[in-house]
């Protein structure tokens, strides 16, 4: 097998604010992976809240990985055990991992979804609205209503009065909140009772991952809204933790390596009767579609990362009735628009 790697620039359609950054691009780093005259793709989208960038991951991908994969792609346990016993790097891990996802399910001719045995069905997508002034956000809002759900960020001045804009905004839609880490035990104690008369479905990281306690004080609390973790959660030897003092998780490929760990961590996070969540992050059509694959098997679906994006790299993800649908070509079912590698 052949491998190569590259990053790829992805321009914003507006800046995407959250309480720790505000950025108009993004980077991630894109693999392919050359057999028997096919090329599979993969992406990832390595974060610099985790260490992480995506030059240092496409220089890394080139030093280490193509000794590892061998010459048999069906081997993706093999292949992706290699690589795990490797530390760190997980998003240039999640472009392998997708790039041989991609590769087995076009040598079958099948998309992955139908050799995973799944359906076509995910919940629908929630859709981004970046923290902004309150004008900011109705015009975000007034712009987004026609989605579904709706994933507010917050932790910036004035939380509760723009969900309350956005919930005016779109009176049908799944409302939830991401904190990204920038409330308090406190402030999460006051706001939720707010937000359950706003119906908001879920609250998604209040805390700073490291105040393991602040979690564990507000699941004493039996709050009458899911806490979903996010920053605190990655691989699956998080889950069991994160069951002890949250509701749910939010997996993202990016984080847990790709696929198969995602997988592995939905399976345990349903025997620990959380709430599965499947997110993203800035990503191309590429780096959606691998999640995508595995939506259905999710109750909660955050996949709007190429709906952001002013160009992309792939095409091929549908969209329809609030849900990106994985598409029906084989392997991860995106092609690329240029003619890479
Ligand atoms: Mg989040």
């Amino acid at each position: 097998m052949r491998l190569h790697a590259r990053t790829y620039t992805l321009e914003y359609l507006e800046p995407f604010v959250i309480s720790r950054s505000a950025d108009t691009s993004s980077q991630v780093v894109q693999v392919a992976i050359e057999h028997d005259g096919v090329v599979g793709y993969g992406e990832g989208a390595p974060d610099e809240h985790y260490d992480e960038a995506p030059d240092a991951a496409r220089d890394w991908i080139l030093e280490h990985v193509e000794p590892l994969l061998g010459d048999d792609p069906f081997a993706t346990g093999a292949i992706l055990g290699r690589l795990s016993q490797l530390p760190g790097q997980m998003g240039a891990k999640c472009a392998v991992d997708g790039a041989l996802h991609d590769l087995i399910g076009k040598l079958c001719g099948q998309p992955l979804w139908r050799l995973l045995g799944l359906d076509r069905t995910p919940p629908p997508t929630s859709y981004t609205i970046s923290i902004d002034t309150l004008e900011g956000t109705a015009d975000r809002a007034a712009r987004a209503a026609s989605y579904k759900a709706l994933k507010i960020k917050v932790g910036g001045p004035g939380d509760l009065e723009r969900v309350r804009i956005v919930r005016d905004a779109a009176p049908n839609a799944l409302v939830r909140v991401d904190a990204n880490e920038a409330w308090t035990v406190e402030s999460t104690r006051e706001l939720v009772p707010e937000l359950v008369s706003l119906a908001v479905e879920l609250v998604e990281q209040p805390l700073p991952a490291a105040d393991r306690d602040g979690y564990a004080e507000l699941h004493a609390d039996r709050l009458p809204i899911p806490i979903v973790v996010d920053e605190s959660c990655h691989t699956l030897p998080d889950v069991a933790p994160a069951a002890r003092v949250a509701d749910g998780v939010n997996i993202k490929l990016t984080k847990s390596g790709g696929i198969r760990e995602a997988l592995r961590m939905i399976h345990a996070a349903r025997a620990l009767d959380l709430r599965v969540m499947l997110g993203c992050m800035n990503e191309s059509s590429l780096g959606i579609a691998g999640a995508a694959q595995i939506s259905p098997l999710v109750d909660v679906v955050d996949l709007d990362g190429h709906l952001l994006n002013r160009n992309d790299s792939h095409t091929g993800l549908g969209f329809a009735d609030g849900r990106v649908l994985p598409g029906d070509g084989p392997g991860l079912g995106v092609d690329p628009v240029d003619a890479w590698p």
